[in-house]
């Protein structure tokens, strides 16, 4: 029988999700279709999951933490961050996954030794990756424009500073989860200290994707190797697609299919 994945987010229409995931259905000759779902009330996830009578699904903004509530078992990093971006209906249960963390370290793991990390930005992309990164101990660092967001990350014993007491050091990778640049051509703090930073980068990365970001594009002068969102988007969607298949096809073709869908 036909499967039916789905994703649910509010607004929806603009996500790549069904173009990822439909295309490895397509060509890995997988029996199954994914959709869109555009919901306005994150509390009726869970039942409109099911009266969709989906086999899975993955959950963008603003209902990550709705999917949470919504599930019978969270399993891994979700638990910790109370944060679900894939659903798997296993057997009339509802199990959680969060594969945006682990997508971003998938897109990172061609970065040789990377130890210490810069973090530009402490809003929720920040906080997930931070606690991915903290788990294989590396030696993090978070930079914000404003101080009230940076508690957080001070409770999580990282070293934080705003755009006025910033130190420099030497960083393995910065990578950026602020919007700076997404609709604007701002850089993610002022020029002078992008620019120091970046002349003591190995690494550098985006959350951003769909644009060379001003941050991006000076990285790219500066002869910087470096990855924009579209890495972790991808990331992201072949550790969903291995859980939605049930780890049946091969990751490698999964990823060679998906990275296609970005190039249509
Ligand atoms: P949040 O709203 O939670 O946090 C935004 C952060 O950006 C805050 O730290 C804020 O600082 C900072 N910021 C905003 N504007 C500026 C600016 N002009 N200059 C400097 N800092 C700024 O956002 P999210 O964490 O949800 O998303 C962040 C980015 O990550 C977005 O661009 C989003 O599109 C992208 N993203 C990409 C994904 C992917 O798969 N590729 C997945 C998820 C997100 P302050 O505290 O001072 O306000």
């Amino acid at each position: 029988m036909k499967k039916l994945f789905s994703i649910f987010g509010n607004p929806v229409s603009h996500s790549r999700s069904p173009l990822m995931h439909n295309g490895v259905f397509k060509h890995l000759n997988y029996n199954a279709c994914y959709t869109r779902t555009h919901l306005q009330d994150g509390e009726a996830l869970r039942q409109t999951f099911f009266d969709l009578k989906l086999s899975g699904a993955n959950v963008t903004v603003p209902h990550k933490e709705a999917a949470f509530n919504a599930c019978d078992e969270v399993r891994g990093f979700a638990n910790k961050i109370g944060v679900v971006n894939t659903l798997v209906n296993e057997n009339g249960k509802l199990i959680g996954y969060n594969t945006d963390a682990d997508g971003f370290m998938y897109a990172i793991s061609e970065f040789d030794s990377i130890k210490s990390i810069l973090v530009l930005g402490a809003g929720g992309t920040a906080k997930a990756l931070v606690s991915r990164f903290l788990e294989d101990s590396l030696d993090v660092t978070i930079l914000n424009r404003s101080e009230k967001r940076l508690l957080y990350f001070k409770d999580l014993n990282c070293t934080s500073y705003t755009w006025n007491n910033f130190v420099l050091s030497h960083y393995d990778l910065v990578v950026n989860t602020t919007s700076a640049g997404l609709k604007d051509e701002n850089l993610p703090a002022p020029d002078s200290i992008i620019d120091q930073i970046l002349n003591n980068s190995n690494y550098v990365a985006d959350a951003i994707y769909g644009k060379l970001t001003p941050f991006l594009k000076l990285a790219k002068d500066k002869h910087i190797i470096y990855k924009d969102g579209a890495d972790m988007l991808l990331g992201q969607g072949v550790l969903a697609n291995e859980l939605f298949v049930n780890f049946e096809l091969n990751k490698k073709d999964i990823e060679t299919q998906m990275k296609k869908t970005f190039f249509l």
